[in-house]
């Protein structure tokens, strides 16, 4: 789908600067001997491709040997893809290409015979459509071109605002129509969704997400709150909540406006706003809400949410920087989803059953078997101690991976290395620290995920498994 009309909307619309670093972007999983592509491109300070480029990238020693070399021209944007790429060795790789005297290395690749396939992607980009920040977005067009040849992704949804007048039908057309356009199976998904605001008391900001068409959005800004917009949705629609901590009309999903698990299955635990995860944490939002109001807190209450990450970008920048404002200048989000293969109704599956999870800045592999199931599960807790054994890849090196209960990190394993295992038992006894039933739970309960922290920043949360008494 690569054509001479991609390549103007990235030059015309995000022409970058001098390079600053070569962006290397592999599938996170592949079988061996199967062809997969690999994709480059030469991105400026701000992460926009860019048109001054005339290096060349050459692969260095590793899985990337023996792969042809990209000539970057002057005056075009430096993207390229290069195809039937294979790796043959079992394991975890990072194919490397060297450019202008550096080194520079891809997202971690494992290369397994039944690994599940992982398919990333950011779920809340804001284009013009928005009307905020208009000057600073950019089309349509460019967030799926740019999230496809610029930023590597499998999938992207424009979550254009909607409330407050900010859509209409003409606008929503384009939407859908766009999606048609640029959904393109298996190669990449693009998924239709936007954005819904909602008033203080009434559950806050929330995407909606559908799994096919949607003939009109529903917006319940004036008279309605998380639950009756998730309510009169289509069946297949849900709503995902996002920076729930922003002061002022956040914080406030109660057990009166909880839609529940099907229509609510995952919430956003980190954009460009900041980590919404626990009070406390590094990354928290500029300004924060006194209450409740944490992705832990909405555990603790007893609502089942996988998590998931996005930019939030009001530069149309998928997973990546640009020039977006002040308050939103945090480490980009990214969402994994795991599936069979790729399409849009394949991610929005994934997030319906919580096989997701979210990471910011780099594309951080998660594999693992948690107190008997995998992330996203509900599961009766049969008595026994809890085994977890957790395969972990990264493009920086991971300084910890933690497990948290409940709130609470009951185990950290250090490291200094971008691979690694790790495996813990919890024996506590869960009558003692499980919460009472509360929310969605009819029966005590404890949840589970795993939290990755890396030398780069980047860290990445495991949607959590919970465990009933
Ligand atoms: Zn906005
Ligand atoms: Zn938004």
């Amino acid at each position: 789908m690569w054509n001479s009309l991609c390549e103007r909307i990235l030059a015309v619309e995000a022409p970058g600067g001098p390079a600053a670093r070569l962006s290397i972007v592999a599938p996170s999983v592949v079988r061996p001997g199967e062809p997969f592509t690999v994709r480059l491109a030469a991105l400026d300070a701000k992460a926009y491709p860019s048109v001054e480029c005339d290096d060349v990238a050459r692969p260095a020693a590793g899985p990337a040997e023996g792969l042809a070399e990209v000539a970057f021209e002057a005056g075009r944007p430096a993207v390229a893809s290069i195809d039937g790429v294979t790796i043959e060795d079992a394991g975890r790789h990072r194919p490397a290409f060297e450019m202008a005297g550096e080194t520079w290395l891809s997202n971690p690749v494992h290369c397994s015979a039944d690994a599940p396939r992982i398919f990333w992607g950011d779920p809340h980009v804001h284009t013009v459509l928005s009307r905020c920040h208009p000057t600073a977005c950019r089309s349509l067009d460019f967030c799926f071109v740019g999230a496809r040849w610029m930023s590597g992704l499998d999938w992207v949804c424009a979550a254009d605002h909607v409330s407050n007048g900010r859509s209409g039908k003409g606008k929503w057309e384009a939407q859908r129509r766009a999606v048609r356009v640029f959904d393109d199976p298996p190669h990449f998904a693009a998924v239709l969704g936007y954005e819904a605001s909602l008033q203080g008391g009434c559950g806050g900001d929330n995407n909606v997400y559908c799994r096919g068409d949607l003939e009109d959005f529903i917006d319940h800004y004036e008279d309605g709150d998380a639950k009756t917009l998730a309510d009169a949705l289509p069946d297949d629609c849900f709503v995902v909540p996002h920076h729930t901590t922003r002061p002022g009309k956040h914080g406030e999903l109660s057990d009166a406006i909880y839609p529940g698990p099907e229509r609510m299955p995952v919430v956003e635990v980190h954009s460009k706003w900041g980590t919404g995860e626990f009070r406390g944490n590094p990354n928290a939002l500029h300004d924060i809400h006194d209450g409740p109001s944490y992705v832990q807190d909405l555990l603790a209450r007893g609502y089942p949410l996988g998590f998931i990450a996005g930019t939030d970008t009001h530069a149309t920048m998928p997973s990546s920087f640009g020039d977006d404002s002040a308050h939103i200048d945090r480490l980009p989000g990214l969402a994994a989803i795991r599936a069979g293969g790729l399409s849009h109704e394949a991610v929005y599956d994934a997030m319906l059953a919580r096989d997701c999870w979210g990471t910011s800045l780099e594309r951080i592999i998660i594999e693992e078997q948690m107190a008997g199931g995998r992330m996203g599960r509900v599961v009766p807790w049969d008595h026994a101690p809890r085994d977890f054994a957790a395969h972990v890849a990264a493009e920086s090196d991971i300084v910890s991976v933690d497990i948290v209960r409940n709130g609470e990190d009951v185990h950290s394993a250090r490291g200094d290395e971008w691979r690694g295992d790790v495996s813990w038992t919890d024996e506590a006894d869960l009558a003692q620290v499980a919460f009472e039933p509360r929310g969605w739970f009819e029966r005590p309960f404890v949840y589970y995920y795993l939290r990755v922290t890396c030398a780069s920043g980047a860290q990445a949360w495991s949607s959590p498994v919970w465990l009933t008494l």
